[in-house]
Order: C-alpha cells, then sequence, then structure tokens
C-alpha cells in the first residue's frame, strides 16, 4: 500500500475510534440522566422545537385511563411552549383514585419546552382532612363551652340554693366532657404526630394489668361485669402506653355500651406472628351500616348516648391510630342489640 494512503486509513481508523468513545461516553450520559429523571417523583416531559414529546421520565409515563387527559393537557402546553409561551393548569381528576395535578410548562433557552407535573393529591386530602378535623374541633369544643356560658349566666341570676346547686353540678359535667374532649385531642395527636415510641418489650399480662385497675371500678358502677382471659405469650415489641391506651379505649366502650347485667370479656389469643386483643360484649351492638365508620374520628353512632357516657368519639380513631404504629389493625364484628367485639391484631415482633 502507498505510504499516504496507509496515512489517511490510519487517521480514518483513529477518528472513527475517537467518534466510538465520545458516542459511548454520550450514551452514558443520556442513561445517567435518564435514570436520575426517573427517580425524580414529579413527572418530566420534554418536547422539541415543534411541541413533538422527546423524553419523559417514569412518573410521566403514559397508561391508565385518566393519563389520555392528563397526556392531551401536556401536550397541549408543550406546542404552547415550544413557541415561546409558558404556561399552566390544574387538573382534577375524579378516579377512582381522585387526583389533583399541577401540569407547568415552560419555553427551553436554546429550543424546545419542559412541562412539570405535580402531584398534589396526598396535599389535597391532607388539607381537608385537617380543615374537617378543625371544623369538628370547633364544634365538639363549642357545645360544652357554650353550656357552660349559659349554665353561669343562669347562676348569676338565682338566689336558690337548690337551683345554684343543680346548675353548678351541670357545669361542673360539661367542663369535664370539654377536658376528656381535649385529652383524647391531645392524645390522638401525639399518637399521630409522634408515630410509634421507642419499641420496648411489653409484658401482655402488664398491659391487661394495667386496663383491668383502670376499668373495674366503672364496670361496678354500671352493673357490667368484667372478665380477663389468662394470656400464654409473655412479651410483644411495642409501645407500652400506646397499647394500655388502645386496650383501655376498647374496654371503655365495652362498658359504656353494654347495660347493667351485661359482661364484657377480654382475651388473648397468641401465635408466632400475632398477639390478638380481642374485647367482646353483649351489649347494644352497632348497626351493620354504620360499622365501617365507627373508626373515624367524631364519628358516633348514637350521639344522644355517647353525649350520656361521656364519649368524646375519638376513641376508636386512638385504637386504629395505635394499630397502625405497630404494624397492626383492629376489626369489629357486632350485631345490633346482641354485642360487639374488638379485635386488636398487633405482630410480635417489629415490622422490618
Ligand atoms: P365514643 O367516645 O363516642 O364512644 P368512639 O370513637 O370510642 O367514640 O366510638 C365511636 C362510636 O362507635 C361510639 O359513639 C358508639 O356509637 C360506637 N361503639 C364503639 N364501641 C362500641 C361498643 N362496644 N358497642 C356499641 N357501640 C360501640
Amino acid at each position: 500500500m502507498n505510504r499516504f494512503l496507509r496515512g489517511d486509513t490510519d487517521r480514518l481508523s483513529r477518528d472513527i475510534e475517537q467518534e466510538r468513545s465520545l458516542r459511548i461516553a454520550a450514551e452514558r450520559e443520556v442513561a445517567r440522566l435518564t435514570a436520575g429523571l426517573d427517580a425524580v417523583p414529579t413527572g418530566i416531559v420534554l418536547a422539541d422545537g415543534t411541541g413533538r414529546i422527546v423524553l419523559r421520565n417514569r412518573a410521566a409515563a403514559v397508561g391508565g385511563h385518566s393519563d389520555v387527559l392528563i397526556d392531551e393537557a401536556v401536550q397541549r402546553l408543550l406546542s404552547a411552549a415550544a413557541v415561546g409561551k409558558a404556561g399552566e393548569q390544574r387538573l382534577e381528576l375524579f378516579g377512582p383514585p381522585p387526583r389533583v395535578l399541577l401540569i407547568h410548562c415552560i419555553p427551553l433557552a436554546n429550543s424546545g419546552a419542559l412541562a412539570i407535573i405535580d402531584d398534589l393529591s396526598e396535599r389535597v386530602r391532607l388539607d381537608a382532612v385537617r380543615t374537617d378535623f378543625v371544623a369538628n374541633i370547633s364544634h365538639e369544643l363549642k357545645t360544652p363551652v357554650g353550656a357552660l356560658a349559659v349554665l353561669a349566666e343562669a347562676l348569676t341570676d338565682s338566689d336558690d340554693a337548690d337551683v345554684n346547686r343543680s346548675l353548678a353540678s351541670r357545669m361542673v359535667e360539661e367542663a369535664h366532657r370539654a377536658s376528656s374532649t381535649i385529652d383524647d385531642l391531645l392524645e390522638l395527636s401525639r399518637i399521630e404526630l409522634g408515630g410509634r415510641g421507642e419499641p420496648e418489650d411489653v409484658s401482655l399480662a402488664a398491659v391487661l394489668g394495667e386496663v383491668a385497675a383502670r376499668h373495674r371500678f366503672t364496670a361496678e358502677t354500671a352493673g357490667v361485669g368484667l372478665e380477663f382471659g389468662s394470656t400464654d405469650r409473655q412479651t410483644l415489641v411495642g409501645d407500652r402506653l400506646q397499647l394500655v391506651s388502645a386496650v383501655s379505649n376498647l374496654v371503655d366502650n365495652a362498658i359504656k355500651y353494654t347495660n347493667p347485667g351485661g359482661t364484657v370479656r377480654v382475651r388473648c389469643t397468641t401465635n408466632d406472628k400475632w398477639v390478638e386483643i380481642e374485647v367482646c360484649d353483649d351489649g347494644v351492638g352497632i348497626p351493620a351500616r354504620d360499622l365501617d365508620r365507627v373508626f373515624e374520628r367524631f364519628y358516633r353512632v348514637d350521639r344522644a348516648r355517647s353525649r350520656a357516657t361521656g364519649g368524646t368519639g375519638l376513641g376508636l380513631a386512638i385504637v386504629r391510630h395505635v394499630a397502625t404504629n405497630h404494624g397492626g389493625e383492629v376489626a369489629v364484628r357486632s350485631r345490633e342489640g346482641e354485642g360487639s367485639t374488638f379485635t386488636l391484631r398487633i405482630p410480635v415482633q417489629e415490622v422490618a
């Protein structure tokens, strides 16, 4: 081969080799960038200068029914952004599950456009729960505080000692009602915000013993029998105070919603994985239509009865939170007029 020709061939192979390395490096960069974009929980869509979509990360992947609506909105905003017009749109999709998205599109400096899809669903849901909660608290506290004001006014105007005594005792009742609601609210928010405290080995017998000691007197006063079965298991991993609070709320309810002469039984069964604490009563029971809702905050089946027994409507919400914090659950079986059984199921070991 001629000397000059060999020189050209060598240069050509070097160029090809260099181009190959550059291409591999570029492909690696693109792969790294794509992996990075895929790890971002926000949806990201990139369009070229004509508004044609050239890249979308995993969070913006198309699929599912409502995604057609999202894609239409993204495409429209990207086409506008590709010719220099930024814009945004809030999309409310009724689901299921319901979703709220905010799509934001901007033109890119050297042609093309970028769409960012923010999923606001959880934030919107929490806002609604919070607003609802505040409205409920205001209502729950307004009732006893309003009653206190009326009773205090009546007391100011009355000179009759008997009337005054009766007004004063009703004021004490209302003050207790407000204070129970505040106590339960504090307990609920402590459990909700704090999650589960430091896990420790909790003695089951100690939990049941503490619950028994708390409720023996109330049960006796109400004429309701209170029986505790034995437990074969010694300990479980959890938060002792929360577990006492949960079982205590279940026993408190069982006594409250059982007529004199009835019996409340607390049974504890265990296996390798679970501890099940069952609180069973032969009281008024819960209508089938209310069973799904009794764990909601402030939900009561019979407002009058709950008020008469000093209920706050927060007890079962507390129980459910304790169960969730421990990786467990709470369930109810009940028949109106026959009684109810609440089962608190807690894993023996800590859930990883
Ligand atoms: P409350 O403070 O009103 O008892 P809870 O959250 O503890 O609130 O319970 C919610 C509602 O569930 C109660 O108002 C009551 O109607 C019903 N309930 C709970 N436990 C029982 C039970 N053992 N028997 C019958 N009804 C119950």
